[in-house]
């Protein structure tokens, strides 16, 4: 039977293949491998958030409910948004999800007709460019480079419209490069989508992971923008709450049943009890929140100042989420090598697992992403590795 070119187009995400070949590593040759290569944090998920799961299961909270999510979690996430994002969003434009990877999915179907144009960042996460492309549109890259502090270059932004381009990705702050999109950038990517045909997916999930002070700003709530913007933001980093799949958006109320429609028609709805967990995220007082930010904090000037002391490697210091993105251009050239073999060699040669900037896009390439997402110890430990294997094998 012939595959369908959309699923022969949707490419396996790069940290879970690297994930696998990892935990072959370990249990063939009884390696113990750092793991650096996958998003997610190493905490557990805080004990009251936890403690509200099981008393909504013994509840009674276990069965359907409503594919737009439980009325009190829909309060709860317009409150969290309409002050994390200072404006005003009503629960009625509140649509749940289990993760935030389905609303990416959910915006491609509902926005792209075959062969219209969606935009989205590269590097960047890489259900976009999939997620784009099942849906049946045409992916349009748009490069991030670090020349230009990995911000978006507004001209070549520009140059990207067509009267095709229906969607516009926005990830910030931004997997894998952890830069963040400031105020007068997000005015000015306004002005430009304005004049385009496009709405705007903001996958905001880093949003409460920003560290230099800084608030989180929403393109949503710049003027003019409001009608036009899809926010997404969810559970699973902030709250170390990955496998519990539960995120929420803001939907703009024209596009709101169609949204829905897609959630009803693949799961029916978001797990009624991790939605109880989900409001005593949102609204309790759970210190360990604030102690898994201020460790992820230490962590990256950690990780920063390790990994520029290897020879042949180099990054600035990123404002959010808790990625690094690497430059590792120059041993790649002398070498001649790409940024997946070095993630190879990395993984056979130091025990180290993370992954080749091209995971992410052709324009991560020459770059390796590091999670910090692991302890201070395990850090020290793979950047020690990294530098012993690099001296003898890869110096510059
Ligand atoms: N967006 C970005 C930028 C991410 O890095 C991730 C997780 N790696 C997600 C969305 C998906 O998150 P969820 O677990 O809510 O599906």
């Amino acid at each position: 039977m012939k595959i369908s070119y959309r699923a022969q187009n949707c490419t396996a995400e790069g940290a879970f293949e690297v994930l696998a070949k990892a935990n072959a590593l370990e249990r063939e040759k009884g390696i113990k491998v750092i793991h650096l290569e996958i998003g997610e944090p190493d905490f557990d998920t805080p004990k009251g958030i936890k403690e509200a799961c099981k008393r909504a299961i013994d509840n009674g909270k276990t069965h359907y409910n409503q594919a737009a999510g439980i009325p009190e979690f829909r309060e709860a996430a317009a409150e969290h948004l309409s002050k994390t994002r200072k404006m005003d969003i009503s629960s009625d434009n509140v649509l749940i999800s289990a993760g935030g990877k389905l609303l990416i999915f959910a915006a491609c179907m509902v926005f792209l007709e075959e062969g219209d144009e969606a935009i989205y960042p590269d590097p960047g996460y890489p259900p976009y460019r999939s997620a784009i492309g099942i849906a049946g549109g045409k992916a349009i890259p748009m490069s991030i480079r670090e020349e230009n502090d990995f911000r978006i270059d507004i001209d070549n932004l520009k140059s990207l419209i067509t009267p095709k381009t229906r969607l516009i990705i926005l990830n910030s702050p931004h997997n894998p490069t952890g830069s963040v999109i400031n105020k007068e950038d997000l005015m000015k990517i306004a002005e430009v989508v304005k004049g385009s045909n496009a709405i705007v997916f903001s996958d905001e999930i880093y949003s409460q992971l920003i560290y230099n002070n800084e608030p989180h700003i929403s393109i949503a709530s710049i003027d003019g923008m409001k009608d036009r913007t899809v926010i997404m933001d969810g559970m699973s980093k902030t709250f170390a709450m990955t496998g519990w799949r539960l995120a929420y958006s803001y939907v703009p109320k024209e596009y709101f049943v169609s949204m829905q429609k897609i959630i009803s028609n693949t799961v029916s709805c978001t797990t009624t009890f991790v939605q109880y967990a989900g409001i005593e995220a949102l609204r309790g007082n759970n210190p360990e929140v604030m102690e898994m930010y201020n460790e992820f904090k230490e962590r990256r000037d950690l990780i920063v100042k390790l990994v520029n002391e290897i020879p042949g490697v180099h990054t600035k210091t990123p404002n959010g989420a808790f990625y690094i993105f690497a430059n590792v251009s120059e041993i790649l050239h002398k070498y001649n090598i790409n940024s997946k073999s070095l993630a190879d060699i990395i993984l056979y040669d130091a025990g180290v697992a993370c992954l080749g900037g091209s995971a992410f896009g052709q324009t991560g390439e020459g770059y390796l992403r590091f999670s910090y997402a692991n302890s201070k110890e395990n850090i020290t430990e793979a950047m020690r590795r990294i530098k012993e294997v690099f001296n003898k094998s890869y110096s510059i």
